[in-house]
C-alpha cells in the first residue's frame, strides 16, 4: 500500500463529512463515544456489500459509496428510525487514492443529506468488501416491525418496483436507460416515509430481496398471509413494457435491490396514511391486503391467480 493504514484513515475517514453534537469522540480512538438523546431507543443494523455478489467488479466507486450507505439507511427507514451514526469496516485489495476519493464522495454526499456522521470503523486488506453499521433513534416502542401485520391490513409500497431488477438483467447485454440504471446504482433510502408512518403502519420492511420474499417475512413474522393485485403494482414504463412483452411479473414481484418500503396499514388508518403520503416524493401505492390464510396469492386483472413466480434472492440457496 502506498499510504499506510493510519495515513489512509486520517486522510479519508477521520474528518469526512459533517459533525454531530451528540458525538463526543469520533474517528481516531479505540472507540467512539456517543450521547444518546434522552427518552429514545437505539436502532442498529449492519449490511455488507461483497464484490461479485452485490456489485460487479470495477463498479463506479462513487456509486458504491452511495449504495453501501443507502442499503443501511434503508433498514433504518423500514424501522421508522431517524438516522444518526454509522461505522464502516472496509476491506480493500490495494490503496487506490482515486477510488477512495470517489467512494468517500458518494458516501459523504448521502450521509450529509441525512445528517449522518461516520464515527469509526476498521480498514483491512483483502477482497473488496464494504460493511456498514447504521445507528438511529426511535421513540420507545415506536419502531415499525415485521411482526405487527394483522388480517385486514392494507398492503402498500413506496416508489416503484422492478427497475433495479431490470437494470441488473440488462447489465452487459443491452443499453439500460440511465434513469433505470440509477435505481440499481443509487437507491434512495425512504427515510422520510418511514418516519412519517410511525404510529400509522402496523408493520414495515424494506424490499431488498424482492416484494414476495420480503412481504413473506412480514407474513411469517406476523402469522398471516396476503393477496396482491399485480395490476396495482407501481412500475415504471420500462418495467411495464417488459411485463407486457414477456407476460412475466417476476420483475416487480421477485427482483431485489429496489429498496422501497412495504408496509401494512389497518383499514381505519387508510385515509390518514394516504393523506400524509401526498407529501412523499416517492409516492405510496396500495397493492393488496393481509389475510389470515398463510401464503401470498397474486391475482391478475381477471382475478385469476398467477402461478409459478420465481422467488427473491437468497444467498445460501443452491
Ligand atoms: P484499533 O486498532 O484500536 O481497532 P484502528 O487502527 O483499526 O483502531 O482504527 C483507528 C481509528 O480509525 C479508530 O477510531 C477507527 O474507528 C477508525 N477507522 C478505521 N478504519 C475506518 C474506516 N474505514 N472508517 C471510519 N473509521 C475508521
Ligand atoms: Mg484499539
Amino acid at each position: 500500500m502506498s499510504l499506510s493504514e493510519f495515513e489512509l484513515i486520517r486522510r479519508f475517514f477521520a474528518n469526512s463529512g459533517l459533525r454531530r453534537t451528540d458525538v463526543s469522540l469520533g474517528v481516531g480512538d479505540d472507540c467512539a463515544v456517543l450521547n444518546m438523546p434522552t427518552g429514545k431507543e437505539l436502532v442498529v443494523s449492519i449490511d455488507t456489500l461483497v464484490e461479485g455478489v452485490h456489485f460487479f467488479k470495477d463498479s463506479d466507486p462513487e456509486a458504491l459509496g452511495h449504495k453501501s450507505l443507502a442499503v443501511n439507511l434503508s433498514d433504518l427507514a423500514a424501522m421508522g428510525a431517524e438516522p444518526a451514526w454509522v461505522t464502516m469496516a472496509l476491506t480493500l485489495p490495494s490503496v487506490d487514492e482515486g477510488w477512495l476519493e470517489a467512494f468517500c464522495r458518494g458516501f459523504a454526499q448521502l450521509a450529509a443529506a441525512h445528517n449522518v456522521q461516520l464515527i469509526g470503523g476498521d480498514t483491512t486488506r483483502g477482497a473488496l468488501n464494504i460493511s456498514i453499521q447504521a445507528h438511529g433513534f426511535v421513540d420507545p416502542g415506536a419502531a415499525l416491525r415485521r411482526d405487527g401485520a394483522r388480517s385486514g391490513d392494507l398492503v402498500y409500497v413506496t416508489g416503484s418496483l422492478g427497475d433495479a431488477g431490470l437494470a441488473l438483467q440488462g447489465a452487459g447485454r443491452m443499453n439500460v436507460p440511465p434513469a433505470i440504471q440509477l435505481r440499481l446504482d443509487r437507491p434512495i433510502p425512504r427515510i422520510a416515509a418511514g418516519q412519517a408512518l410511525v404510529g400509522l403502519a402496523n408493520s414495515a420492511i424494506d424490499i431488498s430481496d424482492g416484494l414476495l420474499s420480503d412481504l413473506g417475512h412480514i407474513c411469517d413474522a406476523s402469522g398471516v398471509g396476503a393477496t396482491l393485485y399485480v395490476e396495482d403494482l407501481p412500475c415504471s414504463e420500462a418495467v411495464r413494457d417488459y411485463i407486457v412483452l414477456n407476460n412475466d411479473w417476476a420483475l416487480p414481484l421477485s427482483a431485489g435491490d429496489d429498496y422501497e418500503l412495504c408496509i401494512t396499514v389497518p383499514a381505519e388508518k387508510q385515509a390518514e396514511v394516504e393523506q400524509i403520503a401526498m407529501d412523499f416524493e416517492c409516492g405510496l401505492t396500495k397493492i393488496g391486503r393481509i389475510e389470515a390464510q398463510s401464503g401470498i396469492r397474486c391475482l391478475a386483472a381477471d382475478h385469476q391467480e398467477l402461478q409459478q413466480i420465481s422467488s427473491g434472492y437468497e444467498h445460501f440457496s443452491s
